[in-house]
């Protein structure tokens, strides 16, 4: 005899975590997922590129907060009870090794994201969860016995908890089943995205940057002109603008402004990283006696098609000897490569890999359990909540952490 009835919402990563993990605690639950579209887990399958970047190889939680724009506070709650190391452990004990790569991203060994995907639909049978696709929950209302009525497309349930986990979505009519029950919905706006540069925005001589595609710089800083958002790291060039780890941290911190600028925004390149007009040129001194044509000495760890195309753009011949560049293209060349400026118009999606910033509002959940402050027997995880991360394994890692918690506590 199962005694209780658990429904959760949504079968992708956070839903079937959760489900799971319900499950494996108590074996006398019956424990039902329904699914609106007819697939399951399908982010997990194209997520990473296929691979599933599960999470980030970051123990320090004081750290791993840091990399989310929205939930950082709440996060370190939820993380001081399960983190990465408990996820790798979870993984392991399935017998899933997960692997780190150089920039602390963590994959399934066998570089695949079907591993993951495996292993859920494998834990879900053998733990007898039934799994109800094409069934869209329409309404939760609260009885007074403590359960909740859970109204689908297909028929109602009796449920003893419900846990939420029905992912991020632009639009808020796919909210209105959880705002029906008195949550609030903070704003849904786009995160993770990359800048396009206008076709016109032609440079002189030295022509549009865009046509450098390909090129990328290891430590560049990029800022939004008239917000406080600036942030290092590799920079790529696109054929339709600029992208690159700095770029998606950029636009994952200031999701708020570039929608309020409607994506149309004065964005300053420093090239060097971190250097100032005054270090640049103190770096360009050290040439000073050099009869080396300044074509020929990139600086900055700059790809040579790009340093000319700074050469190009301060007017400066490439034959030119560093012995005879004078006072005023020295002030030039110092300023682009600190303060390159572009107009931003529009935004793309990086590799169709985008998150919801807003969702489920944070003070209306009880991050010791999951559970909703306002709907007794009501649990919320994943992407749902108004928590989202850059890239790298957060957003997973937030989908595992609020799951298992949830599942603990229903
Ligand atoms: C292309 C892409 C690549 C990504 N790659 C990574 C990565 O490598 N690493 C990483 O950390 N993050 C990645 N992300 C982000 C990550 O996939 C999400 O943050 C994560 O999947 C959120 O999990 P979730 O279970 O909360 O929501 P979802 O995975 O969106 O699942 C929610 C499910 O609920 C269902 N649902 C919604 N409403 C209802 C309803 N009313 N009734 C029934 N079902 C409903 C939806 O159909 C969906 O299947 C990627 C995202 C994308 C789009």
């Amino acid at each position: 005899m199962k005694n209780k009835l658990i429904i959760v919402i949504g079968g992708g990563a956070a839903g079937f975590f959760a489900a799971i993990n319900v499950a494996e605690k108590h074996p006398g639950y019956r424990v039902i997922i329904l699914e609106k579209s007819d697939k399951l887990l399908s982010k997990v399958r194209i997520s990473g590129g296929g691979r599933c970047n599960v999470t980030n190889h970051c123990f320090d939680v004081n750290e791993l907060v840091k990399n989310y724009p929205r939930g950082n506070k709440e996060l370190k709650q939820v993380f001081s009870q399960f983190d990465v190391e408990d996820t790798i452990a979870w993984f392991k004990n399935k017998g899933i090794e997960l692997k780190t790569e150089r920039d602390d991203r963590m994959f399934p060994e066998t570089d695949d994201s079907e591993t993951i995907i495996n292993c859920f639909l494998r834990q879900a049978e053998k733990r007898n969860i039934e799994i109800c696709t094409q069934e869209e929950v329409l309404s939760l209302t609260f009885l007074e016995n403590k359960k909740i009525e859970v109204k689908t497309s297909k028929q109602t349930y009796l449920a003893d908890a419900v846990i939420c986990s029905s992912g991020g979505h632009n639009a808020i009519k796919n909210y209105k089943f959880i705002k029906d029950t008195g949550h609030t919905i903070s704003q849904l706006i786009p995160s993770l995205f990359t800048i396009n540069l206008p076709e016109s925005q032609l440079s002189g001589k030295a022509g549009n940057i865009k046509e450098l595609m390909g090129l990328s710089v290891q430590n560049a800083t990029v800022r939004v002109e008239k917000t406080k958002h600036q942030y290092s790291g590799p920079v790529l060039i696109t054929h339709w603008g600029l992208s690159g780890p700095a770029v998606l941290k950029l636009s994952a911190f200031a999701a708020k402004d570039f929608h309020d600028l409607d994506y149309n925004a004065g964005i300053i390149v420093n090239w060097t990283g971190d250097m100032n007009e005054e270090k640049v040129k103190a770096v360009f001194n050290e040439h000073a006696n050099s009869k080396t044509f300044m074509v020929n000495t990139p600086l900055f760890d700059l790809p040579k098609r790009l340093w000319e195309y700074f050469l190009n753009k301060a007017d400066i011949a490439f034959q030119k000897p560093w012995i005879e560049l004078g006072k005023k293209q020295q002030n030039k060349l110092a300023q682009l490569l600190t303060s390159d400026a572009y107009q931003m118009k529009g935004k793309t999606t990086f590799k169709d890999e985008f998150v919801t910033s807003g969702g489920v509002n944070l003070k209306e959940i009880d991050f010791k359990t999951m559970q909703s402050k306002i709907v007794p027997n009501l649990f919320f995880c994943g992407e749902v909540l108004d928590i989202d991360g850059i890239t790298g394994g957060f957003n997973f890692q937030n989908a595992w952490s609020t799951a298992w918690i949830a599942a603990d506590n229903v």
